[in-house]
This record gives C-alpha cells, structure tokens and sequence, in this order.
C-alpha cells in the first residue's frame, strides 16, 4: 500500500467513523495526541494508554504490507556479499545494526552467556549472528520469507517457524524495532510470556514516543507515528502492564540503574531519548 492509498483509505474510514479502536485492548475510547494529514490522529487508548495510530489498519492490510511493500524496500537492502563480508569482519562495528549497545544492555541484566534467546522478527539476521558470537544460543522468527532465507543461508541463523516454537523455553525473548509494527502488542507480549521458562525476560528495543522526548525533538516525535508505526510505546502505557518490568531510553541506556533491578515491582529511567527499552520478567507460576 502506498501513501497515497494509505490517505485515500484513511480517509473513507474517518468519513464512516472506522479503524478507531484500540489495535492492542480493543478498547473504544480514545483521545487525540496529535495529528497529521488532516485524516489521521494520534490517540491515546483510554483503556491500556497505548498510542496508537487512526485509522487503524486490519490485519488484513497489515499482512500485504509487510509481505509486498514493506518486504520489498528490505529486500533491495540485503547486503551483497562483498557488503556482508566486511560487514562480518567488522563484527558490524559502527553499522547501524551494531548490537553493542543491546548486548551492553544484556549483559546488565545479568544474562548468562548460555543463555536460550529467541530472536523475535530478526529480518536478515544481522541481530542474530551479533547475539550468537556473544555467546547466545539464538533462535530466531521472521515473517518475510526473502530475509528469512537470506539469514538462514548467508549467516547460519537458525530460523524457525513460530508455530513450531515449544512453550516455557527461552531464557530471554528478544526484539530490537519490531513491536511498534506488530498488529496487537498485548499478543506479542502474551507470545513472549508464553515462550519464556519462568523468570525468563522479555527484552524489546522500540522507537521513544514519550512527551519527553517530543518536548526535546517535536519534529522527529511528530514524524515518527504515521502508516508504517501503527502504534508507538511511552511510559505511561508501560507503567499500566501488569508484569514486573524496567523501562528507559537511551542517551545512553542508564545500565547502573537497570543493573540494580531486581526483576519485582518497575523500575523507569529518563525518558527523553531516542529509542525505549522495555525489559518484563515472567514471574515464576
Ligand atoms: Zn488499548
């Protein structure tokens, strides 16, 4: 779906009041935080607090999106194999898709070396194979077939399909910019918790959508939702989850802070960076 038949469907669905529920909760009600296009808002669910684009789209639309569109701009972007070669002999120092700063975070949280991770929504692996030559043993999941393969035969990632996925397994599940794309984040969540052994950890990485961040940078705050983040993550939505969870933003990521957490109650650090994290441990049942 292009932007201009993202407007154009926006705009039928304002005019017969549809897509405004709440994609996560469901919930009815919701207020506008901002808006762009005329035909399309940011609001606010009254229920979860998640902020969330309207109109919605359905999953239906979701799925032709990331399998056509969206699927094809990654696509043109797998790095040729002289690009991966030195990509990998960098180790992806100073690439975009460096993970230093996630394994930095991982490693605050005090996760073992050995520890079982699944790689939730890992496009071509480059996440991957960071984790694995840190000394994870990493599964990973990916809905586009292209950057599935492309992982699976260039970088040896061992991709699975998520139906196939064991219950009570994993140690930590893991996603770096996947659940502001997602069609319901409180599934995704519940799918962690799912795969997780008990006091396992949820660990996702997501563009910062608080109202600390948009007083900073009120033009990247206001670009950043629109049709490809159909709902975006802030505090206030983190803090109503019903789950142990540490929360932040970079500038850098505060690792004293999420060091002393104890894995009860929630723990939030400064909330006007760039990018959120949100860590929630599945408690023991
Ligand atoms: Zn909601």
């Amino acid at each position: 779906m292009r932007s201009w038949s993202y407007l154009t469907n926006s705009a039928v669905k304002q005019c017969l009041r549809r897509g405004q529920h709440c994609p996560s909760c469901g919930c009815a009600k919701s207020s506008v935080v901002d808006r762009k296009w005329l035909v399309t808002a940011l609001r606010r669910c009254a229920d979860c607090s998640l902020l969330f684009r309207a109109p919605t789209t359905t999953k239906e639309e979701n799925q032709s999106f990331y399998q056509q569109d969206y699927q094809e701009g990654f696509t043109t972007q797998l790095p040729s194999d002289r690009e991966l070669a030195a990509l990998l002999q960098a180790g992806f120092a100073g690439h975009e898709r460096d993970y230093t700063v996630y394994l930095d975070v991982l490693q605050a949280l005090a996760i073992p070396p050995a520890a079982r991770l699944l790689d939730f929504g890992c496009s071509w692996g480059y996440g991957s194979h960071q984790l694995s030559q840190a000394g994870y043993t990493v599964d990973a999941c990916e809905i586009s077939r292209p950057r599935a393969d492309f992982a699976r035969d260039k970088l040896g990632v061992n991709v699975r399909e998520l139906a196939t996925l064991p219950d009570r397994t994993y140690d930590v599940f893991f996603s770096a910019h996947v659940i502001e794309h997602v069609p319901s984040v409180r599934e995704m969540i519940d799918l962690g918790l799912r795969l997780l052994r008990p006091n396992g950890l949820l660990v996702a990485f997501t563009p910062n959508q608080s109202e600390a961040r948009r007083a900073r940078v009120p033009q990247l705050w206001h670009r950043q939702w629109g049709f490809v983040h159909p709902q975006l993550l802030d505090e206030r939505f983190l803090d109503r989850l019903p789950h142990p969870s540490v929360f932040g933003s970079t500038s850098p990521y505060a690792l004293d802070q999420i060091r002393s957490w104890k894995g009860v109650g929630k723990q939030m650090g400064a909330m006007d960076g760039d990018e959120l994290l949100l860590v929630i441990r599945k408690e023991a049942s």
